[in-house]
């Protein structure tokens, strides 16, 4: 009920009622004399204005008023006795309280989320850690003067050394993508170009495995609108995947498809696969499937994930299809150039 109503009921129910007791008492025999009215109306009047400074202004009114400052209400509470102001009052403390949960919830997230990155970060950066710390020790513990270990015992730790500055730029790449604070510089590119550039700088590693790599053959240049630094990296992290996922002398392949005004990239292999339930989760930082047959090929685990931001700050996508033990194929999409 709004205050309004609830006042001049009120009002209306002390009036009638002490009118009854002075009629009862015999000060107005006629209930309907002058006197009579001028008294109900009077004791009405009266009646309203004290109860609605008392009760409305100073006992609800500063109660809401309360209630609002502490869930910071940024809009004016309504304090007309027209207004439901109490009903008002519930309202937005429920709507505030519903915010509060959802922001709860999401801190929640982002605790659960900052944990694993740190825990999953720590892990990766024990092995090279330990790794070169072993080899140092053993070093300084005589190492050093065996012309046998001196020198691999150093190359070794100066592997695991790139190895941690491989991840810690990556890390800094993905920090930087996740922040949004990345500015795609977008220019005009032959895709065709930078496929070929990116397969030649895979050419050693390739070859290494036996790995042909086959670029479908096109008839002219893909002019495509992107930052061609960041798909150059794409391309190099799916490709050289396509290598270090693949059997030995095997094909890996690269084709274009024309989809209205974009155009799909496929980097396919035939090698070991993932599987059904791995596949939604390689693109998750620090997902490695199967961590100790992957550890050969010594990936930090975030080259997909880096693949994914990439594409997704142009507003594309990256998908995946494989069959274990048969090989994969990654597509993703890029916008034509207008022509
Ligand atoms: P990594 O540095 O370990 O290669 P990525 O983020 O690039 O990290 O890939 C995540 C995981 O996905 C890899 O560890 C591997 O298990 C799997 N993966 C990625 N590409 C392929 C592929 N072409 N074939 C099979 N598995 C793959």
């Amino acid at each position: 009920m709004k205050p309004i109503n609830a006042l001049i009921l009120i009002s209306i129910g002390q009036a009638v009622f002490v009118s009854i007791l002075l009629a009862l008492y015999g000060a107005f025999v006629n209930p309907i004399s002058l006197g009579y009215i001028l008294l109900f109306g009077f004791g009405t009047a009266f009646v309203f204005f004290v109860t609605s400074y008392l009760f409305f202004k100073s006992f609800i009114e500063n109660r809401i008023k309360s209630i609002y400052r502490i869930i910071h209400y940024s809009g004016k509470p309504n304090s007309r006795l027209r207004d439901d102001a109490v009903m008002e009052a519930k309202k937005a403390t429920i709507k505030w309280a519903s915010e509060r949960q959802t922001e709860i919830e999401a801190l929640k997230e982002d605790a659960k989320f900052r944990r694993e990155f740190i825990g999953n970060l720590a892990h990766e950066l024990k092995t090279p850690v330990f790794n070169i710390q072993g080899y140092l020790l053993t070093l300084l513990e005589g190492g050093l003067e065996d012309e046998k270990v001196n020198r691999k015992f150093l190359e070794r730790a100066a592997l695991s050394t790139e190895k941690m500055a491989e991840m810690i730029e990556d890390l800094d790449q993905i920090i930087q993508l996740e922040a949004n604070s990345i500015h795609l510089k977008k220019e005009s590119f032959d895709l065709v170009k930078l496929v070929d550039d990116t397969i030649a700088l895979l050419e050693d590693k390739a070859q290494e495995r036996a790995i042909d790599i086959h670029r479908q053959k096109m008839d002219g240049p893909m002019l495509v609108f992107a930052d061609k630094n960041k798909i150059g990296q794409v391309l190099t992290n799916l490709i050289s995947n396509a290598i270090n996922y693949s059997n030995e002398k095997s094909k890996v392949e690269i084709q274009f498809y024309n989809l209205g005004n974009s155009v799909i990239t496929e980097v396919i292999d035939h090698g070991i696969g993932i599987s059904e339930q791995d596949r939604p989760r390689i693109f998750e930082r620090f997902y490695r499937v199967d961590q100790s047959r992957n550890s050969a090929a010594g990936g930090t685990g975030l080259g997909l994930s880096i693949c994914k931001h990439i594409l997704e700050a142009h507003d594309e996508t990256i998908t995946v299809k494989s069959k274990l033990k048969s090989g994969s194929t990654f597509s993703f999409s890029l916008s034509k150039l207008e022509q």
